[in-house]
């Protein structure tokens, strides 16, 4: 194919300028003066990621200049969230940070709102202050090209390059312009990555014309997942994928109505039912059912056996709440400060929440390891903080040399949504720039080679589908090629069906997941004859082919812990209790990238805080 390649030399390549990568590439900047910073964005990062469309509160907010809370705090309600699941040290690291990203981001020009009281941030709840936030994005785009020598919009990342002077060391990354097709060989001398989640790995709820629509960003590829796998780089917690409670059809977020309007739910007859399922729940997981607040998956658990129990729909009560003119705004403007689409169904479906109780439904799975849940890359924790086995040399740097990563992309930080992963960015970012210096004597060396192998592979889609097209003589079915969204519907199908997802009431068990990884496997074949018809599609089969590798990483540890250790995300029929004897523990994963074999393993969890 004749497209022309673009080579950039760089110290810092960040991949993604979502918030991670925004606060990535602001602090590289600060550290690092003299270095040269580039962004590679497969979108434009004035709107792109998660926070494209706007938010409403900014979740993670300590607010220690008022002595609310304290990292310890966070530690705390992050780890119980999670059943007791999280990297302490790294969270804590974040939550000690985090106020002063929220600081700069109003010294930008983000409006926050302020009690009137007493001058404080406006609380929605204990962690999370209300702002006007549909700018949010493009006002930490602009801190980000500022402080960066280039960012280069519309360049989708497919693969690492890998140092061929020293092994399992980062040299940079290749991807192509999803506009003009070119290839952008970019080699640095640190990487980090903060390409967002994933979604649209499990079947949506979602379906025919309203197919795009999902609760996490439909453009979250799992790029953060796959391109740190594909390199070798050890994940964690991938199993934790989460389900949301949401506003049916519009996934609108509840946050603000149960936290700030104080709404609450009851199922189709008027009750509450929460806790008709104590002793139910207890049962399986123990004494964590009486942890304040209660753990979100066990929530999720109520809603999911009253549905089952035959007396759905579960209702948000929004008909009292919204009584009160202020509250009734509140709850309009919470939706239209980011996510438009819900007050859209509601007025198309002649729901208005004064007179009549809107439904809530459980999502379809994601991965993420930013917001409620944490899977992600392993990665080495602070100097300061960790214990020898999470420290090994550079805050935020996988298993890779050179390789670090913030937001979604990491593992083990759940709760840290836009502000933290912001924060974890500018830590990977001071980290990155110590390595740099640290060995500048290093040189890397990305061979010819390296890049025609890969310059084949990237373009192969397009070549598929010149080819294979000759051979249809009506309709669009190839017998030699399939299109990217008939690969994702078969992804979704298989993960669904599966490693639990909807259809499947979130319930799987060993011979399932056997057998959903033979699925993967053959997909993953069936890759290879991935058929692109133009660039746009091109994007799409790179997207598909990141998302079934993440798949598979998210069926190898579901596949691996032999416990039910969040009720209410996902089930493992044959081991239904939480087994904290056996399974106290963080499980990790290598994907070896030339057998593409998958090594399993625990690592403890250290609670570094009481
Ligand atoms: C519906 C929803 C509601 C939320 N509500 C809140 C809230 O109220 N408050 C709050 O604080 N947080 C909220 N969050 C969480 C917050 O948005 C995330 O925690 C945060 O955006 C994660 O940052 P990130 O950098 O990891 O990913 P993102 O911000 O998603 O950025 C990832 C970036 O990588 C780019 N990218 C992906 N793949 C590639 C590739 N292959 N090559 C190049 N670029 C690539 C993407 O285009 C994107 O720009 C919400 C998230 C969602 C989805």
């Amino acid at each position: 194919m004749g497209f022309k390649t673009v080579f950039e030399d760089c110290d810092i390549l960040v991949v993604g300028g979502g918030m991670g990568g925004t606060g990535a590439a602001y602090e590289a900047r600060y550290w690092g003066r003299d270095l040269k910073i580039v962004v590679a964005e497969k979108a434009n990062i004035d709107r792109s990621g998660a926070v494209a469309q706007g938010l409403y509160a900014i979740n993670c907010y300590m607010g220690m200049q008022w002595g609310e809370n304290q990292p310890e705090d966070h530690v705390r309600y992050a780890r119980n969230d999670l059943m007791g699941m999280v990297r302490e040290d790294l969270a804590y690291d974040m939550a000690r940070h985090v106020d002063s990203a929220v600081h700069k981001f109003e010294e930008w020009g983000l409006p926050l709102m302020r009690d009137p009281k007493t001058g404080r941030y406006q609380r929605e709840g204990k962690w999370q202050i209300m702002i006007h936030g549909e700018s949010y994005k493009p006002i930490v785009a602009e801190a980000a090209r500022k402080s960066a020598d280039k960012i280069y919009n519309r360049i989708m990342v497919t693969h690492l390059l890998m140092d061929e002077n020293k092994s399992n060391r980062v040299a940079g990354a290749i991807g192509f312009n999803v506009r003009t097709g070119a290839l952008h060989v970019f080699k640095a001398k640190a990487v980090i990555v903060g390409a967002g989640g994933a979604s649209h790995i499990f079947k949506p709820r979602s379906v025919g014309e309203g197919m795009g629509r999902t609760w996490y960003a439909p453009w979250s590829s799992a790029s953060a997942y796959a391109l740190p796998i594909m390199a070798g780089a050890k994940m964690t917690q991938m199993e934790n994928r989460i389900v949301l409670c949401r506003f049916k059809d519009g996934y609108g977020p509840v946050g603000a109505y149960f936290l700030h309007l104080k709404t609450y739910t009851q199922n189709a007859y008027g009750e509450q039912y929460e806790s008709k399922w104590y002793k139910h729940t207890k049962e399986m997981v123990g004494e964590y059912i009486d942890h304040h607040p209660t753990p979100t998956c066990l929530r999720n658990h109520a809603f999911l056996q009253e549905v089952a129990a035959g007396r759905g729909p579960i209702h948000m009560v929004t008909k009292e709440a919204f009584q009160d003119p202020h509250k009734e705004t509140v709850g309009w403007e919470n939706f239209l400060g980011m996510t438009v689409g819900q007050a859209v169904v509601w007025a198309s479906q002649d729901i208005d929440p004064k007179y009549i109780n809107p439904e809530l439904t459980t999502s379809e799975p994601y991965v993420m390891g930013s917001h409620a849940t944490c899977s992600g890359a392993w990665a080495s924790g602070p100097e300061d903080l960790s214990p020898s086995e999470y420290f090994w040399g550079y805050n935020r740097m996988m298993t890779v040399e050179g390789l670090f990563g913030a937001g979604d992309a990491l593992g083990g930080t759940a709760h840290a949504f836009s502000s933290g992963s912001f924060t974890e960015g500018r830590l990977a970012a001071k980290a990155a720039v110590k390595y740099i210096k640290e060995h500048s004597n290093e040189k890397i060396n990305v061979s010819e080679k390296q890049i025609e192998d890969l310059r084949k592979v990237i373009y192969q889609p397009l070549e598929n589908y010149q080819v294979g097209r000759n051979e249809i003589v009506g309709g669009t079915v190839s017998p030699s090629y399939i299109l990217p969204i008939h690969g994702l519907q078969r992804l979704e199908k298989i993960m669904d069906e599966y490693v639990g997802g909807i259809t499947v009431n979130y319930m799987t068990n060993e011979p399932l997941l056997l057998r959903g990884l033979e699925h993967l496997r053959i997909l993953q074949e069936d890759l290879d004859h991935i058929g692109a018809e133009d660039l746009h599609q091109l994007q799409r089969a790179w997207e598909l082919k990141h998302r079934a590798i993440a798949s598979e990483c998210v069926a190898q540890h579901t596949l691996f812990r032999k416990e039910t250790r969040w009720p209410g995300y996902y089930y493992r029929g044959d081991y239904l209790r939480l087994d904290d004897d056996n399974w106290h523990a963080l499980t990790l994963s290598r994907r070896d990238p030339e057998s593409g074999e998958w090594t399993m393993e625990k690592a403890p969890v250290y609670h570094i805080v009481d």
